[in-house]
């Protein structure tokens, strides 16, 4: 007989509440902005264009030890003419790959540039048009989902903002009518 380890966990542990998991991102938060920070080492830019992220992810029906979980990832753009592949996608699909269902929270840590979509010149490195575009259409993202976003100040402090992945669209949004 087949050992069903998953319908076992799912019998024993019931699916966390929003307050459980608005309480698990307050306390990954922080690691969670530094394994972005950590990531941004292993970017591959042709410019001098450096940037981490870290996602926090749930996965209902994994080992206990292993139900939340840090993935990271960096941005890679070898050469001018090369698709760019933003950091907030590898730590996303490094996720994904493993199964994750929900994506809690994402960290990103770089230095901000004035946003391609739309014009804004933020205090930190928010995730570029693409991705919120790819943050709305995909389902382990949603509006909930919590943003970590920092721009290192030296070694060991950041400048931080914090938003929901809805009030990310928002500061973003084009401005409606003429
Ligand atoms: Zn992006």
């Amino acid at each position: 007989m087949p050992h069903r380890f998953d319908d076992y966990l799912r019998s024993i542990m019931p699916e966390p509440g929003e307050d459980e998991i608005l309480r698990r991102w307050w306390n990954a938060r922080e690691a969670t902005l530094w394994q972005a920070r950590y990531a941004a080492e292993r970017s591959q830019s042709y410019r001098p264009f450096p940037v981490g992220s870290a996602v926090y992810a749930f996965k209902p029906d994994a080992r206990p030890d292993t139900r939340w979980k840090l993935f990271r990832g960096s941005n890679i753009k070898a050469a001018k003419e090369a698709p760019k592949i933003c950091a907030e996608m590898t730590a996303i699909m490094a996720a994904m790959q493993e199964g994750y269902t929900r994506i809690i929270g994402i960290a990103v840590v770089g230095n901000p540039q004035v946003d391609h979509g739309s014009g804004l010149q933020s205090e930190t490195l928010h995730p570029c048009e693409s991705c919120r575009l790819a943050f709305a259409t995909l389902p382990v993202v949603r509006p909930d989902t919590q943003l970590i976003l920092g721009r290192p100040t030296d070694a060991d402090s950041f400048v931080i903002e914090e938003m929901s992945v809805e009030e990310l669209w928002k500061i973003h949004a084009p401005r409606a009518g003429p």
